[in-house]
């Protein structure tokens, strides 16, 4: 019988400190060429080794290959110039200077196949690999070139496809198909637009999620979500989810403004829960996740449960990130032998 309540994580851990300054998100490497190539896969073999020790069932390479979530993703396509910057306000939120895109978006090469491929040579475990999502990456931009944010987004969902189908490949020369589990994570705000629903569609065979999240624990973000906390607010946009073919959606349960009974609306998808809250350094007790995990059960089947992280945990320390990495696994355990 497959385990119930497999745990896993929205994605990032923080990286060493001899790799980049810590506790700092987009912080620049302390390594370079050789060297930092050389630190970037020591750090993803003590990522997976913290996750593994830990009890994680399904893990990622921490984004230990990755400056920032969005950027290094951005960095590889051509028809963005990230010389000529420009302001713009981040979601309503906060300003921050932004590349332009100003030309036609192209993948040049593969961008996250190797540390794929690196990540499962690394572990026998199932592991997942995280992109950002199409508005995501719309977000983050000043578009110069298209004019719209829909088209932009379609030519994002398109570069994706082709770089999770490459990932996916990567599984496929070393696992039979069932035992590779890529999870393409796309990444967005709160609000999803049908771009997103309708990329999901032509997306890879292997396991897809979409996590859904308000943001990194910065203050911007955790004054925004005080406005959240009625269902009415998110029901379209999970309405939609639940029509398209992405098989897991990730939410933060953890201390959330958003009401948990939501989860009961995703009819046939995995749900995964957050239920480490990643804007504390306070390292929730097994118990503390096993009450979220409890409340979550309400709502959705066990078979369809997996306990995970509300967000990224990059901004953290690193003996913080393992606490909560060890009570995650341990509160689902908890949660398991009640089954
Ligand atoms: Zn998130």
């Amino acid at each position: 019988m497959t385990k119930l309540l497999q745990t896993t994580i929205a994605g990032s851990l923080p990286k060493p400190a001899w790799l980049a300054e810590p506790k700092t998100l987009w912080a620049p490497w302390r390594l370079e060429g050789d060297a930092l190539a050389e630190g970037i896969e020591d750090a993803v073999r003590l990522a997976v080794r913290d996750q593994v020790e830990a009890g994680i069932d399904i893990v990622t390479d921490g984004e230990q290959t990755r400056r920032h979530f969005v950027t290094t993703f951005l960095e590889a396509l051509d028809g963005v110039d990230f010389e000529h910057r420009k302001t713009v306000r981040i979601r309503n939120r906060y300003d921050a200077d932004v590349p332009v895109v100003v030309g036609p978006v192209a993948r040049r090469h593969p961008v996250f196949v190797d540390a794929a491929r690196f990540l499962r040579g690394t572990t026998e475990r199932r592991v997942k690999v995280t992109l950002p999502g199409p508005m995501t990456m719309v977000d983050t931009l000043y578009d110069a070139h298209y004019r719209s944010r829909e088209k932009l987004a379609w030519a994002f969902a398109e570069i994706l496809n082709e770089e999770a189908r490459a990932i996916e490949a990567t599984g496929r020369r070393r696992h039979p198909v069932r035992r590779a589990g890529v999870q393409r994570l796309l990444r967005r705000g709160a609000r999803l637009g049908s771009g997103d629903a309708r990329a999901s569609r032509a997306g890879p065979r292997c396991t897809t999620a979409v996590h859904i999240c308000y943001g990194y624990g910065i203050k911007a973000n955790i004054d925004w979500k005080q406005t959240l906390g009625r269902v009415e607010a998110v029901r379209a946009d999970v309405s939609l989810l639940s029509r398209s073919s992405i098989r897991q959606v990730s939410l933060e349960c953890a201390n959330s403004h958003v009401p948990i009974e939501l989860i009961g609306l995703l009819e046939g998808k995995d749900v995964l829960v957050g239920a480490i809250d990643v804007a504390t350094d306070r390292v929730e007790t097994p118990e503390d996740v096993a009450a979220t995990l409890r409340s979550a059960l309400r709502h959705v089947p066990a078979e369809r449960l997996f306990p995970c992280t509300n967000c990224g945990m990059v901004p953290l320390a690193r003996d913080v990130a393992r606490g909560k990495l060890r009570a995650l696994a341990a509160g689902a355990a908890l949660v398991r032998a009640e089954a």
